[in-house]
């Protein structure tokens, strides 16, 4: 991905507030998916557009909302004709733009069919059994007017007997064929659509909330939907608990839109009134099914306040063409990351020592785990999204000593940080909850956005507590210190210590790893997935993208390692490894005899427990 260069368009100038009322100004373009065949990773797309003889150039989606970079799959975008009254009608890509198609519309001709199909990247959105529908990918749409107020009128069909979630009003359905009601391309954009044979709607509006609250599931089996009844009632919580947080809502109803398989991308993308998120296919009745959601659906439901309703002025553009600059991801990423893993807590998905856990893992990875942190300030984590977001070309391995989107983790300490600043300026009188319900209340108009700049952030955070949140930011945002801003958790009565004992976290962030002790993240085979910079494995030679065989002249296991580590630590002798670089075979010696370490977070009773005060349910519907 490259940077477009930073342009000044007049459109910079528009009015940055608007909801889904505005006007729509242009003629209604109809949009007819056929995703039959899906299955075969195949997308067709056939729009009829409005138009006028003479030049007109059409824009795929570049700049996508939430993924904060010029990352619209472009590429996938084949079988492109365009015809009118029945004639082909010749187009040219831009020069300079590979979004940017341009065409010359002849007399005569008032209606263009744009049709293009859209293959499905590898393991992106589409299995056998089920499919997300992400609309920016089969839309073209012309230079003009803004998002806001061109008007889309979309038709899909399904795959034979295949069921559907969407946050999109129907107009009507009939059996495979659905058509939607004509809204604005910001709002089509903003509504995916996740279908599949194995489907179920759980209603989670909690007692007494007047907006409907549903889960949608889409899984590769008919089992994998079996949510239990704890996840269910924790999910409703999670509704109400984030009504007690922010005191408002921005969405006329709100669709968890859930995949699980191990056959899509892992990720979650925010919306206004839903969110795409997907989870491997067992994910629901797995060991730790309650961390799974909390760790994604909350995020991505915290997003639909900090993010799409609030939202950072130049991450707010008025159509998909514009770059968006992502400075202020701290914020959009950073708070939301933080407040996600809170309402987790609060609404009983995460333990409060699963919290602990989390809060300890974060920081240590930022401090003793992440050296990059010495020439790469957080505020460069963010700002350079566009081009080096996941580490930029060639991204595998030396994260560590890179940095890469460490907006969110450093967000979550950053952010609550914030929230015991705000409790000790205010004398207890005053919460992160008294922020949102400020910076985050007001109104429901719907979906809409209103935008906010650094001295606005700072100027809301005074408004509740008054303090120097200026030069507080700045220095968090600007520091090369190596120590991960730990603050939050030491003015919430805790500390981050290290022992022999593993997290106990499950999934990812409870994986097994060597990287405080040795200094080496190893993949199950023995590959190096990153080598701390400085650490006692690094100085031996061992770096990312070799490969650890031996241990001990033994074929290497994690457990013999692990056993090498421990048995180091009585002992005079180094750790004997034996790597693979290339082809070629050495032995490595780590003179390391610290023993095995993971971090822990242990209270300081000198002080009062404010973390665990932040992560107290506040709804009443346990
Ligand atoms: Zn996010």
């Amino acid at each position: 991905m490259q940077r477009c260069r930073k342009r000044s368009l007049p459109f910079l100038a528009f009015t940055l507030v608007f909801t889904a009322s505005a006007a729509l100004a242009a003629e209604t373009i109809s949009l007819n998916v056929d995703a039959t065949k899906t299955q075969e990773k195949l997308l067709r797309s056939h729009e009829v557009i409005p138009v006028k003889p003479g030049p007109l150039t059409l824009y795929y989606p570049k700049w996508i909302p939430g993924e904060h970079g010029p990352n619209g799959p472009i590429g996938s975008v084949t079988g492109l004709k365009f015809e009118g009254n029945g004639k082909v009608i010749p187009w040219q890509r831009d020069l300079l733009d590979v979004f940017t198609f341009h065409l010359d519309i002849p007399e005569g001709v008032t209606q263009l069919d744009a049709k293009f199909d859209f293959i499905e990247p590898d393991g992106n959105s589409a299995s056998d059994k089920l499919m997300v529908l992400e609309w920016n990918d089969v839309v073209l749409y012309p230079a003009d007017p803004i998002a806001t107020q061109q008007s889309f009128e979309a038709k899909i069909t399904l795959p034979e007997g295949w069921k559907y979630g969407t946050p999109l009003p129907i107009e009507h359905a009939s059996g495979n064929e659905i058509k939607f009601k004509p809204i604005s391309l910001d709002l089509l954009v903003d509504s995916p659509i996740i279908a599949g044979e194995f489907y179920r709607a759980i209603d989670i509006t909690p007692p007494g909330e007047p907006i409907h609250h549903e889960l949608d599931l889409v899984a590769d089996s008919e089992i994998a939907l079996n949510i239990s009844a704890d996840n269910q009632r924790e999910m409703t919580n999670l509704v109400a608990e984030s009504g007690k947080l922010f005191g408002a809502r921005h969405y006329r109803d709100y669709h968890f839109l859930l995949t699980l398989s191990d056959h899509v991308a892992h990720f979650g993308l925010e919306h206004h009134e839903s969110n795409d998120s997907r989870l491997p296919e067992r994910a629901l009745i797995s060991p730790g099914s309650g961390m799974s959601l909390g760790g994604l659906l909350a995020h991505e439901f915290v997003h639909s306040w900090n993010g799409k309703f609030r939202r950072p002025a130049d991450l707010t553009v008025p159509y998909y063409e514009q770059p968006m600059e992502d400075d202020l991801l701290w914020g959009y990423e950073g708070l939301t990351d933080y407040l996600g893993p809170m309402l987790a807590a609060r609404s009983g998905l995460w333990s409060p020592e699963e919290y602990h856990e989390y809060l300890a893992s974060i920081a240590a990875s930022l401090g003793p785990g992440r050296p990059g942190r010495t020439w790469r300030p957080l505020l460069d984590t963010a700002s350079a999204v566009p081009g080096l977001s996941g580490g930029g070309p060639g991204g595998r391995g030396w994260f560590t000593w890179k940095r890469g989107t460490d907006y969110y983790d450093e967000g979550d300490l950053l952010w609550l940080e914030v929230a015991t600043i705000i409790h000790r300026e205010s004398k207890g009188q005053k919460s992160i909850d008294d922020f949102c319900q400020s910076f985050h209340g007001g109104a429901n108009n719907g979906p809409e956005v209103k935008t906010y700049t650094f001295d606005e952030l700072v100027a809301s955070l005074n408004a509740i507590a008054p303090f120097d949140w200026a030069t507080f930011l700045h220095t968090r945002l600007d520091s090369t210190a190596p120590e991960a801003p730990t603050g939050g958790i030491e003015n919430g009565g805790w500390k981050v210590t290290f022992s022999g004992e593993p997290s106990k976290l499950g999934g990812r962030r409870g994986t097994p790893s060597d990287i405080y002790s040795i200094g080496l993240q190893l993949g199950a085979d023995g590959t190096v997935g990153d080598s701390i910079v400085g650490g006692p494995a690094f100085e031996a030679g061992i770096t990312s993208g070799m490969k650890v065989i031996g241990v001990s002249g033994r074929v290497y296991t994690h457990e013999l390692l692990e056993d090498a580590i421990k048995g180091a630590k009585d002992s005079k002798l180094p750790i004997s490894l034996i790597v693979v670089n290339d082809d070629f075979i050495n032995t490595s010696t780590i003179n390391y005899h610290g023993g095995s370490r993971y971090p822990h977070l242990v209270r300081d009773d000198a002080k009062p427990d404010y973390i665990d005060d932040l992560i107290k349910a506040r709804a009443a519907s346990k």
